[in-house]
């Protein structure tokens, strides 16, 4: 007999693996009533975002559904690592064009994996049918007042990203089966394809943040083009030295150019863009950060001296904006 609406919440989405992933103290009430209750702590703000995800735009028609869940919700969590705040639960809207068991099952591992993995628990959701489409909207929280933003670059303070960039464009290279510049060995191949099909949010490393950077964001649309963002909300020009820019070793595998495209255009990465005041530096201690330029006076964003124009990442709507 096929799974009605109630069936398929309860049997993949009701799951204490994934209603306990974070933290239990925070959730007063999760799944089965009309809306879940969360506990806010003492002293804090809420951080709330939504992200949906549809097929073709947001992922690849090749796609197994225990990577598409863990993505889908890594990369809502990673707007909560770019404020600065925890994780604590989240609420999934998804429309499926079939109540497909097989699917369901390997969809709701990944989930589960995602949410022990960044600590957040599944509170509630919708579910519909319809061409496939997920809906994510994750709730966190940061002491009030301390909350990362994109607005205080100033002149003086270093740029710095928190991991390696282009991975998740030469990952989606691989998923699309595009021709290979050299044979790649299966550990760099499995390391980009996770960096694409299984980003991690750099929650802690936001947290840790806290106080220290003067503006943050996540790289989510390529480094360019988010940079620009940050330096427009925050009033200032971000100089960017090109051969600063962390790379992983699977990236060598392709000519430079290719590696510094992806670097500088390539999106997905999600990993945190930020800026610090020089003297925040030491008080970061081991955090494996990279450097890569400076906030100057001024507005736009400069690679290696020179202007860039336009915005170098991937927006929606482009085509209709520019015709
Ligand atoms: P309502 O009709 O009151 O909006 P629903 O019948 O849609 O509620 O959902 C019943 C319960 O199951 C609610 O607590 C809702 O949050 C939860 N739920 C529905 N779909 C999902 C899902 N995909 N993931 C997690 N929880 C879900
Ligand atoms: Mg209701």
């Amino acid at each position: 007999m096929p799974l009605g609406e109630f069936g398929l919440i309860g049997r993949y989405f009701q799951r204490a693996v994934l209603q306990q992933a974070g933290d239990p103290a925070a959730v007063a009430l999760g799944i089965g009533d009309d809306a879940a209750l969360l506990e806010p702590a003492p002293g804090c703000q809420w951080v709330i975002s939504t992200d949906s995800l549809v097929q073709g735009v947001h992922f690849p028609e090749q796609y197994c559904p225990t990577d598409l869940a863990y993505r889908a919700l890594a990369v809502a969590v990673s707007d909560l690592a770019a404020m600065g705040a925890r994780p604590l639960g989240f609420t999934l809207a998804l429309t499926l064009p079939t109540a497909d068991e097989a699917w369901l099952g390997a969809f709701s591992d990944g989930l589960a994996q995602c949410a022990v993995d960044h600590r957040i628990s599944l509170i509630g959701g919708d579910t519909t049918r319809g061409p496939l489409n997920i809906g994510i909207s994750v709730h966190g929280e940061v002491a009030r007042g301390r909350a990362l933003r994109r607005s205080g670059a100033r002149p003086g303070d270093l740029l710095c990203v928190g991991g390696p960039l282009g991975d998740a464009a030469a990952g989606l290279a691989l998923v699309l089966d595009q021709p290979l510049p050299a044979p790649l060995d299966e550990a760099s191949r499995d390391y980009l394809l996770a960096r694409f099909w299984r980003p991690r949010a750099q929650c802690e490393l936001g947290q840790a943040l806290q106080g220290l950077a003067s503006a943050a964001m996540d790289i989510s649309d390529g480094l360019l083009q988010d940079a620009g963002h940050l330096a427009r909300a925050s009033g200032v020009a971000l100089h960017i030295q090109g051969a600063d820019l962390p790379s992983a070793p699977a990236l060598r595998h392709w000519p430079a150019r290719q590696q510094l495209d992806w670097m500088l255009r390539g999106g997905d990465d999600y990993v945190l863009l930020f800026s610090l005041p020089v003297a925040a530096l030491a008080q970061l201690g081991d955090w494996p950060i990279t450097v890569i330029g400076r906030v100057e006076a001024g507005q736009g964003v400069w690679l290696d001296g020179q202007p860039i124009a336009g915005d170098g990442g991937y927006q929606h709507f482009k085509e209709s904006a520019d015709g």
